[in-house]
């Protein structure tokens, strides 16, 4: 495929602050953007040259879509798999149906890591009673999670027996799902990689994770966030997965640091991640200016972080710390500190646990970087 230069028109499925974070990017450099996504508030649909507002898999809606834009990719990983095979028909389409449906499936997502030589966590498929009756005594206490649809903590149960296994997958609708064996955490992190369709790739340096409640609360990105060896192995093993997949665009896999020293991948998102966001003011290509590049078939140069980062998530927590009364987080006192770049995603209602935002601190040194986001912290409460 040629480069799509600036002034074509690039398109994404989904319209959630991760597509609105892509058509900002695409847009800065001069892109003209396509958005499908059936709310006609949504937060990159709001700000797109162009919105199809249309279910993901209806076909006067992908017509639509790919009749506006010249490549398309997506910004949530349970598109259906199906609708990207259909775009790809009649537009390069990155990434593939085929990572995306792996991405959608935490056993084939787990298969596929293991095909890759990158360990996971031990784990069984429960798909019938008779799983859980042979699921091994060793995953337990474990955590069961759906296969499919889950997300911020989303569609899990942590189980301490085979009888509260078994309660737990009657709750979860008895749908196909994997028993996890509980690991001891010492720390979680994760890597954005972005590959081309020459093979070409590149990636961001080792975020680590902070969360709360199953979501993400904290990424920090520095020197001493991580020993230089694991996150070599990180890298390594993120490199190999977006290669086993012939991966196009941006992938984020996130892994688990454990007790002993040892690390093992967690799960991956075909798209930008939240973790990644730091890299929009904390390094000199973001996270999605490369999916721009893939997306458009640009060369790929290799981010340089140039400051410490630390990005705290805006849940809609923060407008209900008053019993009874929705009021306005204090953006001011936030903006008045040095170094803080604060994100709003132009969602209309604020709920508890939805992502309404986020702020990234920079800064000349780990020291004030984490002062200005303590004193961050405080000032929202
Ligand atoms: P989601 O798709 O909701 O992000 P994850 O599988 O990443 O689901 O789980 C959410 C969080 O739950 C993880 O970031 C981690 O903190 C915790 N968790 C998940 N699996 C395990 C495990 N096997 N052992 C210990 N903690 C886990
Ligand atoms: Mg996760």
């Amino acid at each position: 495929m040629k480069s799509l230069l600036p002034g074509a028109t690039l398109g994404v499925m989904g319209g959630g602050q991760l597509g609105r974070m892509f058509v900002h990017a695409a847009q800065r450099m001069g892109y003209f953007t396509a958005v499908l996504d059936p709310d006609e508030n949504s937060p990159a649909g709001r700000v797109s040259h162009h919105h199809v507002r249309a279910d993901y898999l209806d076909e006067l809606g992908l017509a639509q879509l790919s009749g506006h834009a010249e490549a398309i990719t997506t910004e949530f990983e349970n598109v259906p798999a199906g609708a990207m095979a259909r775009l790809a028909e009649h537009r390069p389409v990155a990434p593939g149906a085929k990572a995306v449906a792996i991405a959608q499936d935490r056993t084939e997502e787990k298969a596929h890591f293991t095909r890759c030589g990158v360990r996971c966590a031990p784990y069984a498929a429960i798909t019938s009673e008779e799983d859980i009756a042979r699921a091994g005594d060793d995953l337990l206490p474990g955590i069961l999670k759906t296969s499919r649809l889950g997300y911020d903590g989303k569609g899990q149960a942590r189980v301490a027996t085979r009888a509260e296994l078994r309660a737990a997958w009657q709750n979860l609708g008895r749908t196909d799902c994997v028993l996890e064996k509980m690991l001891p955490l010492a720390f979680e992190c994760s890597v954005v990689v972005a590959r081309g369709r020459d093979g070409a790739m590149v990636h961001l340096p080792v975020q680590r994770n902070l969360h709360r409640n199953g979501i993400l609360a904290v990424t920090e990105v520095h020197e001493q966030c991580i020993a230089p060896a694991q996150a070599q192995q990180a890298v390594a093993a993120t490199r190999a997965i977006a290669q086993g997949l012939d991966y196009v665009g941006v992938l984020c896999v996130e892994f688990f640091g454990l007790e002993d020293g040892s690390l093992v991948v967690n799960e991956m998102a075909p798209r930008p991640h939240n973790s990644g966001h730091w890299s929009i003011e904390g390094a000199d290509v973001s996270q999605f200016e490369l999916q721009v590049r893939t997306l458009a078939g640009l060369p790929l140069v290799q981010p340089r972080q140039h400051s410490p980062a630390i990005m705290l998530n805006l849940l809609g927590d923060l407008w209900f710390r008053e019993a009874g009364r929705e009021l306005t987080p204090d953006w001011a006192g936030v903006l008045a500190l040095p170094g803080t770049h604060l994100h709003l995603y132009g969602k209309l209602s604020a709920r508890p646990g939805r992502k309404m935002g986020h702020l990234t601190v920079t800064g000349p040194s780990l020291e004030a970087v984490r002062a200005t986001a303590l004193q961050a912290a405080q000032c929202l409460g």
